[in-house]
């Protein structure tokens, strides 16, 4: 596609945040959508997820996106016209400490409020849905009838096309340098290719979130997370059905995958980056793996479950996601300036929900007002703090240790 000169909306990045904002504003009407990106569309962190999506959160409002985020995905295809493979399998929480216990409850009573279908089960139940699961040490499970698990190389891939399909021009290998800003309005984005006047831009550049509002003097709190997880080879009995499993204090994941398990963890000193010291050609899939981290992980959990230091592993892979200090998304305007929009700070959640955050961003920019409270997502929340990078780097790790919200 060749270079346009103006644009309503100039999308920046098309990995899932992007890609499904791009998707929701051309099929609300939106007329001239520009989704640009640095690389091949969809290329960079939302391909390597695990594509797990988890209905039980730690506040009301997320429950009620991902509830919105999983009907969009069950009709993606229908929506977008193109692929997308997704298992209802449900999950297993698992608490290993009474602390754990305590905090599942709390969950277990909010996600029975907002009508999700979640309960107690005893571990030995546990072990008959997922016999790769062990009751040995697990005080109590919380088993989640929602949650499901799609093909995370497909969502970004898919709203990209679909945008397109509905008329979006998409620029890929196109560089965002600098969005301009004249009295605290938009006015154009710089582009590597040229620049596009546009009143209204979103800041959805995954990792490089922070690069591209800092080159308009816009701080965005967050930290680039390395995440990293193995794929192991086909096991008998590892059935697609087979309920995923979270054990809480470990931050260990496991979900079936191509015949054998997914799995990866939320270690306690995550590697965190600066993007502008990586280079401006630095992709990806140039993420240093460290295997070490999983296999120390495996070693928390062996005694429920053993089989992740067993089996052997077919795929290494791993991303950059952006995590904030306390855990939740950055979604909405930044503060002060007219027309510049942020859908970061994923919190490695954020492929899962990006149907509903694209869904309510489009609404938000057509419509000039949000269509539901999205406040506690607001990157205001932060600036009654002066956080230090330093600080932040603590705050933000603390917040990956702790994803499952063990105490
Ligand atoms: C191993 C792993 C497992 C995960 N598991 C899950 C899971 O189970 N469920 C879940 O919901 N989430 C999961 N996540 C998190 C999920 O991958 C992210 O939240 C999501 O993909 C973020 O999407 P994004 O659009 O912000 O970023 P990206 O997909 O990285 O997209 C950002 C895009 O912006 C582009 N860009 C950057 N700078 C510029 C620029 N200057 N100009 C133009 N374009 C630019 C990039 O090239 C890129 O394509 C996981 C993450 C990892 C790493």
């Amino acid at each position: 596609m060749s270079m346009i000169d103006h644009a309503d909306v100039v999308v920046i990045g098309s990995g899932g945040l992007g890609g499904a904002t791009a998707f929701y504003l051309v099929q609300r009407g939106a007329r001239r959508v520009a989704l640009v990106d640095k690389y091949d569309v969809a290329s960079q962190t939302s391909p390597r997820a695990a594509g797990m999506v988890s209905h039980v959160r730690s506040s009301d409002l997320m429950v009620q996106l991902v509830m919105r985020a999983t009907k969009h995905l069950k009709r993606f295809t229908k929506d977008t016209g193109q692929p997308l493979d997704w298992t209802h399998s449900g999950s297993l929480k698992v608490a290993r400490r009474p602390q754990d216990v305590k905090v599942m409850d709390g969950e277990i009573a909010r996600g029975r409020r907002l009508g999700l279908d979640v309960q107690r089960i005893s571990p030995d139940e546990a072990h008959r849905l997922n016999p790769f699961l062990r009751p040995e040490g697990v005080l109590a499970v919380m088993r989640v009838g929602d949650d499901l698990y799609f093909d995370p190389s497909q969502v970004a891939i898919g709203f990209a096309r679909g945008a397109e399909a509905h008329g979006a021009t998409i620029l890929p290998h196109t560089t965002v340098t600098r969005v301009q800003i004249d009295n605290g309005q938009v006015v154009s984005v710089e582009t590597d290719n040229g620049t596009i006047r546009a009143p209204i831009v979103v800041d959805a550049a995954g990792a490089w979130t922070r690069q591209v509002a800092d080159a308009s003097g816009i701080r965005i709190p967050m930290i680039p997370t390395r995440h990293q997880l193995f794929i192991t080879e086909p096991l008998e009995g590892a059935r697609a059905e087979l309920p995923m499993v979270r054990i809480m204090d470990a931050a260990v994941y496991v979900r079936p995958c191509n015949g054998g398990f997914l799995w990866g963890a939320y270690e306690e000193d995550p590697l965190q980056f600066d993007m502008a010291a990586l280079g401006p050609r630095f992709q990806v899939k140039d993420t240093p793996l460290d295997t070490e981290v999983l296999w120390r992980m495996g070693e928390e959990v062996k005694q429920q479950f053993p089989i992740l230091l067993e089996a052997k592993i077919r795929e290494h892979r791993g991303g950059i996601a952006t995590m904030t200090a306390d855990g939740q998304h950055i979604v909405g305007p930044a503060p002060g300036i007219g027309g510049f929009f942020i859908a970061s700070g994923c919190n490695v959640a954020g492929l899962s929900i990006s149907p509903a955050i694209g869904e309510a961003l489009a609404a938000w920019i057509a419509e000039g007002e949000p269509p539901l409270d999205l406040t506690p997502l607001a990157m205001t929340r932060f600036s009654r703090e002066s956080y230090s990078e330093e600080r932040l780097k603590q705050e933000t790790a603390w917040q990956y240790r702790h994803f499952y919200g063990s105490a």
